[in-house]
Protein backbone atom coordinates (compact mmCIF):
# COMPACT_ATOMS: atom_id res chain seq x y z
CA UNK A 1 0.00 0.00 0.00
CA UNK A 2 1.21 3.60 -0.80
CA UNK A 3 -0.13 6.39 1.87
CA UNK A 4 0.05 10.02 0.66
CA UNK A 5 2.27 11.22 2.88
CA UNK A 6 5.18 9.15 1.00
CA UNK A 7 6.36 10.10 -2.60
CA UNK A 8 4.56 7.78 -5.22
CA UNK A 9 6.20 5.07 -6.78
CA UNK A 10 4.91 2.72 -8.60
CA UNK A 11 5.85 -0.72 -9.77
CA UNK A 12 4.22 -1.19 -12.72
CA UNK A 13 3.70 1.18 -15.47
CA UNK A 14 1.04 0.45 -18.38
CA UNK A 15 2.08 4.32 -19.76
CA UNK A 16 0.61 4.44 -23.05
CA UNK A 17 3.20 6.03 -25.69
CA UNK A 18 2.39 9.66 -25.66
CA UNK A 19 -1.22 8.97 -25.10
CA UNK A 20 -3.65 10.48 -22.40
CA UNK A 21 -4.61 8.00 -19.61
CA UNK A 22 -8.05 6.23 -18.51
CA UNK A 23 -9.79 6.43 -15.06
CA UNK A 24 -13.11 4.13 -14.35
CA UNK A 25 -14.48 5.09 -11.00
CA UNK A 26 -15.57 2.16 -9.78
CA UNK A 27 -17.71 1.01 -6.77
CA UNK A 28 -16.98 -1.10 -4.73
CA UNK A 29 -19.65 -1.89 -3.00
CA UNK A 30 -20.93 -1.96 0.75
CA UNK A 31 -18.10 -4.87 1.78
CA UNK A 32 -18.69 -8.29 0.75
CA UNK A 33 -16.70 -8.92 -2.17
CA UNK A 34 -19.93 -11.21 -3.67
CA UNK A 35 -21.75 -7.75 -4.14
CA UNK A 36 -19.31 -6.19 -6.69
CA UNK A 37 -20.44 -6.17 -9.86
CA UNK A 38 -19.02 -8.75 -12.48
CA UNK A 39 -17.81 -5.25 -14.66
CA UNK A 40 -16.88 -3.86 -11.30
CA UNK A 41 -14.82 -7.57 -10.27
CA UNK A 42 -12.84 -7.74 -14.03
CA UNK A 43 -11.91 -4.12 -13.88
CA UNK A 44 -10.20 -4.94 -10.45
CA UNK A 45 -8.49 -8.10 -11.96
CA UNK A 46 -6.95 -6.23 -14.69
CA UNK A 47 -5.68 -3.19 -12.98
CA UNK A 48 -2.23 -1.79 -13.05
CA UNK A 49 -3.00 1.17 -10.49
CA UNK A 50 -5.71 1.79 -7.82
CA UNK A 51 -6.15 5.03 -5.71
CA UNK A 52 -9.05 3.59 -3.18
CA UNK A 53 -11.11 4.67 0.08
CA UNK A 54 -11.25 3.93 3.75
CA UNK A 55 -14.25 2.47 2.94
CA UNK A 56 -13.30 -0.29 0.32
CA UNK A 57 -12.90 -3.78 2.50
CA UNK A 58 -9.79 -5.26 2.31
CA UNK A 59 -11.29 -8.54 0.97
CA UNK A 60 -12.37 -6.61 -2.21
CA UNK A 61 -8.58 -5.62 -2.13
CA UNK A 62 -7.70 -8.17 -2.54
CA UNK A 63 -8.96 -8.93 -5.96
CA UNK A 64 -6.48 -6.38 -7.41
CA UNK A 65 -3.18 -8.32 -8.97
CA UNK A 66 -0.31 -8.20 -6.62
CA UNK A 67 1.79 -6.55 -9.42
CA UNK A 68 -0.91 -3.31 -8.84
CA UNK A 69 0.48 -0.27 -7.48
CA UNK A 70 -2.48 0.90 -4.48
CA UNK A 71 -2.27 4.46 -3.30
CA UNK A 72 -4.41 4.98 -0.50
CA UNK A 73 -6.26 8.38 -0.61
CA UNK A 74 -9.09 7.91 2.45
CA UNK A 75 -9.34 9.26 5.66
CA UNK A 76 -6.66 9.11 7.97
CA UNK A 77 -7.75 9.28 11.94
CA UNK A 78 -10.41 11.67 11.08
CA UNK A 79 -8.07 13.57 8.82
CA UNK A 80 -8.53 13.55 5.03
CA UNK A 81 -4.99 11.78 4.30
CA UNK A 82 -5.28 14.14 0.64
CA UNK A 83 -8.06 16.59 0.26
CA UNK A 84 -10.50 16.25 -2.51
CA UNK A 85 -8.77 18.70 -4.56
CA UNK A 86 -5.34 16.62 -4.59
CA UNK A 87 -7.41 13.50 -5.31
CA UNK A 88 -8.91 15.24 -8.27
CA UNK A 89 -5.54 16.84 -9.23
CA UNK A 90 -3.15 13.16 -8.63
CA UNK A 91 -5.95 11.63 -10.87
CA UNK A 92 -5.73 14.13 -13.74
CA UNK A 93 -1.66 13.74 -13.23
CA UNK A 94 -1.37 10.33 -12.55
CA UNK A 95 -3.92 10.22 -16.30
CA UNK A 96 -2.28 12.87 -17.96
CA UNK A 97 1.00 10.60 -17.68
CA UNK A 98 -0.70 8.05 -19.77
CA UNK A 99 -1.62 5.62 -16.58
CA UNK A 100 -5.01 3.65 -16.64
CA UNK A 101 -6.43 3.90 -13.48
CA UNK A 102 -9.35 2.84 -10.90
CA UNK A 103 -10.81 5.31 -8.49
CA UNK A 104 -12.58 2.79 -6.45
CA UNK A 105 -14.63 4.45 -4.09
CA UNK A 106 -17.44 2.85 -1.58
CA UNK A 107 -20.62 1.56 -2.61
CA UNK A 108 -21.35 3.50 -5.43
CA UNK A 109 -19.48 6.01 -6.53
CA UNK A 110 -22.59 8.59 -7.76
CA UNK A 111 -24.00 8.26 -3.94
CA UNK A 112 -22.24 10.30 -1.50
CA UNK A 113 -18.98 9.31 -2.73
CA UNK A 114 -18.12 12.86 -4.46
CA UNK A 115 -17.97 10.75 -7.32
CA UNK A 116 -19.93 13.50 -9.36
CA UNK A 117 -17.09 15.79 -8.22
CA UNK A 118 -14.11 14.29 -9.07
CA UNK A 119 -16.07 12.92 -12.50
CA UNK A 120 -16.64 17.24 -12.99
CA UNK A 121 -12.38 17.17 -12.44
CA UNK A 122 -11.86 14.53 -15.35
CA UNK A 123 -13.94 16.41 -17.70
CA UNK A 124 -12.84 19.70 -16.99
CA UNK A 125 -9.16 18.10 -17.69
CA UNK A 126 -10.34 16.45 -20.66
CA UNK A 127 -9.36 13.05 -19.50
CA UNK A 128 -11.62 10.25 -20.46
CA UNK A 129 -13.51 8.29 -17.77
CA UNK A 130 -16.18 5.71 -17.27
CA UNK A 131 -18.12 4.90 -14.35
CA UNK A 132 -18.80 1.23 -12.92
CA UNK A 133 -21.80 1.28 -10.17
CA UNK A 134 -21.61 -0.57 -7.23
CA UNK A 135 -24.48 -1.21 -4.40
CA UNK A 136 -24.56 1.31 -2.53
CA UNK A 137 -25.16 1.20 1.53
CA UNK A 138 -28.60 1.27 1.74
CA UNK A 139 -29.29 -1.46 -0.71
CA UNK A 140 -26.98 -4.06 1.05
CA UNK A 141 -28.06 -2.75 4.68
CA UNK A 142 -31.66 -3.75 3.16
CA UNK A 143 -30.88 -7.07 2.09
CA UNK A 144 -29.21 -8.09 5.25
CA UNK A 145 -30.82 -6.44 7.80
CA UNK A 146 -34.54 -7.67 6.29
CA UNK A 147 -35.70 -4.08 6.35
CA UNK A 148 -37.25 -3.41 2.39
CA UNK A 149 -36.58 -0.12 1.14
CA UNK A 150 -39.83 0.34 -0.03
CA UNK A 151 -43.33 -1.46 0.31
CA UNK A 152 -46.46 -0.77 -0.54
CA UNK A 153 -48.09 -0.87 2.61
CA UNK A 154 -45.48 1.64 4.39
CA UNK A 155 -43.29 3.67 1.85
CA UNK A 156 -43.64 4.90 -1.76
CA UNK A 157 -40.92 6.65 -1.71
CA UNK A 158 -37.05 6.54 -0.56
CA UNK A 159 -35.08 9.38 0.47
CA UNK A 160 -31.17 8.78 0.75
CA UNK A 161 -29.97 12.36 2.80
CA UNK A 162 -26.58 13.19 4.39
CA UNK A 163 -26.36 13.77 8.06
CA UNK A 164 -22.91 15.17 7.73
CA UNK A 165 -21.90 18.54 9.04
CA UNK A 166 -22.13 21.73 7.47
CA UNK A 167 -20.85 25.06 7.71
CA UNK A 168 -17.84 26.74 9.69
CA UNK A 169 -16.62 26.40 13.25
CA UNK A 170 -18.94 26.79 15.54
CA UNK A 171 -22.32 27.03 13.09
CA UNK A 172 -21.51 23.55 11.64
CA UNK A 173 -25.02 21.52 11.92
CA UNK A 174 -26.77 18.47 9.87
CA UNK A 175 -28.89 21.09 7.23
CA UNK A 176 -31.54 18.64 5.83
CA UNK A 177 -35.22 19.60 4.44
CA UNK A 178 -36.52 18.38 7.71
CA UNK A 179 -40.19 19.17 6.77
CA UNK A 180 -39.26 16.69 3.65
CA UNK A 181 -37.73 14.39 5.59
CA UNK A 182 -40.62 14.03 8.36
CA UNK A 183 -43.27 13.14 5.72
CA UNK A 184 -45.18 10.11 6.34
CA UNK A 185 -45.12 6.82 3.80
CA UNK A 186 -41.45 6.98 2.79
CA UNK A 187 -38.10 5.55 3.81
CA UNK A 188 -35.76 7.74 4.86
CA UNK A 189 -32.11 6.52 4.97
CA UNK A 190 -29.12 8.64 6.14
CA UNK A 191 -25.69 8.54 5.40
CA UNK A 192 -23.15 9.30 7.81
CA UNK A 193 -25.63 10.36 10.65
CA UNK A 194 -24.00 8.73 13.17
CA UNK A 195 -22.30 11.20 15.22
CA UNK A 196 -25.78 13.26 14.70
CA UNK A 197 -28.41 11.06 15.27
CA UNK A 198 -29.07 13.06 18.33
CA UNK A 199 -29.84 16.23 15.71
CA UNK A 200 -31.79 14.08 13.32
CA UNK A 201 -34.00 12.45 15.63
CA UNK A 202 -35.11 15.79 17.35
CA UNK A 203 -35.70 17.83 14.34
CA UNK A 204 -37.51 14.77 12.53
CA UNK A 205 -39.59 15.05 15.78
CA UNK A 206 -39.77 18.56 15.54
CA UNK A 207 -41.17 18.91 12.08
CA UNK A 208 -43.90 16.26 13.42
CA UNK A 209 -42.62 12.62 12.59
CA UNK A 210 -43.81 10.40 15.72
CA UNK A 211 -41.45 9.05 18.12
CA UNK A 212 -42.46 5.91 17.96
CA UNK A 213 -41.70 5.39 14.23
CA UNK A 214 -39.69 2.52 13.60
CA UNK A 215 -35.74 3.04 13.47
CA UNK A 216 -32.62 1.09 13.03
CA UNK A 217 -29.06 1.43 12.44
CA UNK A 218 -27.28 -1.16 10.37
CA UNK A 219 -23.42 -0.92 11.32
CA UNK A 220 -20.89 -2.93 9.17
CA UNK A 221 -23.74 -3.69 6.76
CA UNK A 222 -22.83 -7.03 4.70
CA UNK A 223 -19.30 -7.08 6.74
CA UNK A 224 -18.22 -9.24 9.73
CA UNK A 225 -19.78 -8.21 12.73
CA UNK A 226 -22.77 -7.22 10.94
CA UNK A 227 -25.05 -5.69 13.47
CA UNK A 228 -28.76 -4.58 13.47
CA UNK A 229 -30.11 -2.28 15.97
CA UNK A 230 -33.43 -1.59 16.25
CA UNK A 231 -35.21 0.83 18.08
CA UNK A 232 -37.53 4.12 17.87
CA UNK A 233 -37.00 7.85 16.28
CA UNK A 234 -37.10 8.84 19.93
CA UNK A 235 -35.40 5.90 21.67
CA UNK A 236 -32.54 5.55 18.63
CA UNK A 237 -30.15 7.66 19.67
CA UNK A 238 -30.33 6.39 23.25
CA UNK A 239 -29.57 2.84 21.91
CA UNK A 240 -26.75 3.51 19.56
CA UNK A 241 -24.60 5.52 22.46
CA UNK A 242 -24.98 2.42 24.72
CA UNK A 243 -24.07 0.49 22.14
CA UNK A 244 -21.30 2.53 20.89
CA UNK A 245 -22.18 2.34 17.17
CA UNK A 246 -19.02 3.53 15.34
CA UNK A 247 -19.26 4.43 11.43
CA UNK A 248 -20.15 2.78 8.82
CA UNK A 249 -23.19 2.68 9.45
CA UNK A 250 -26.58 3.82 8.02
CA UNK A 251 -29.70 5.08 9.57
CA UNK A 252 -32.84 4.00 8.56
CA UNK A 253 -36.52 5.48 9.61
CA UNK A 254 -39.83 4.85 8.22
CA UNK A 255 -42.39 2.07 8.92
CA UNK A 256 -40.67 -0.46 6.71
CA UNK A 257 -38.51 -1.33 9.83
CA UNK A 258 -41.02 -2.80 11.60
CA UNK A 259 -40.96 -5.59 8.76
CA UNK A 260 -37.07 -6.42 10.32
CA UNK A 261 -39.10 -8.56 13.06
CA UNK A 262 -40.40 -10.19 9.97
CA UNK A 263 -37.81 -10.64 7.49
CA UNK A 264 -34.57 -10.26 9.77
CA UNK A 265 -31.60 -12.49 10.63
CA UNK A 266 -32.01 -14.36 13.62
CA UNK A 267 -32.66 -12.68 16.89
CA UNK A 268 -29.15 -13.40 18.09
CA UNK A 269 -27.68 -11.06 15.94
CA UNK A 270 -29.78 -8.26 16.54
CA UNK A 271 -29.82 -5.98 19.75
CA UNK A 272 -32.63 -3.55 20.21
CA UNK A 273 -36.01 -2.80 21.61
CA UNK A 274 -38.36 -3.85 18.05
N1 LIG B 1 -20.79 5.83 -1.89
C1 LIG B 1 -21.16 5.15 -0.66
C2 LIG B 1 -21.44 6.10 0.46
C3 LIG B 1 -20.24 6.91 0.90
S1 LIG B 1 -20.59 7.94 2.27
C4 LIG B 1 -22.37 4.25 -0.94
O1 LIG B 1 -22.97 4.33 -2.01
O2 LIG B 1 -22.69 3.44 -0.08
C5 LIG B 1 -20.06 6.95 3.63
C6 LIG B 1 -21.21 6.45 4.44
O3 LIG B 1 -21.84 5.35 3.79
C7 LIG B 1 -20.85 5.91 5.80
O4 LIG B 1 -20.68 6.96 6.74
C8 LIG B 1 -22.06 5.08 6.11
O5 LIG B 1 -23.15 5.87 6.50
C9 LIG B 1 -22.38 4.49 4.75
N2 LIG B 1 -21.81 3.15 4.59
C10 LIG B 1 -20.89 2.76 3.70
N3 LIG B 1 -20.62 1.45 3.81
C11 LIG B 1 -21.41 0.99 4.80
C12 LIG B 1 -21.61 -0.30 5.40
N4 LIG B 1 -20.95 -1.38 4.99
N5 LIG B 1 -22.51 -0.38 6.41
C13 LIG B 1 -23.21 0.68 6.82
N6 LIG B 1 -23.06 1.91 6.29
C14 LIG B 1 -22.17 2.07 5.30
Amino acid sequence: MTVLSEPLQFSSDDTASGGVGHVTLVGAGPGDPDLLTVKAANALRNATLVLYDNLVSKAVLELVPASADRVYVGKVSGHHSLPQEGIIELMVRLAKGGRRLLRLKGGDPYVFGRGGEEAQGLVAAGIPFDVIPGISAAQGAAAASGIPLTHRDHAEALVLATGHLRGEADARTVDLDWVQLARPRQTVVIYMGVATLPVISTQLQAHGLAGDTPAAIIERATLPGQRTIVGTLATLPEIARTHDVRAPALIMIGTVVSLHAELGEPASAVIGCG
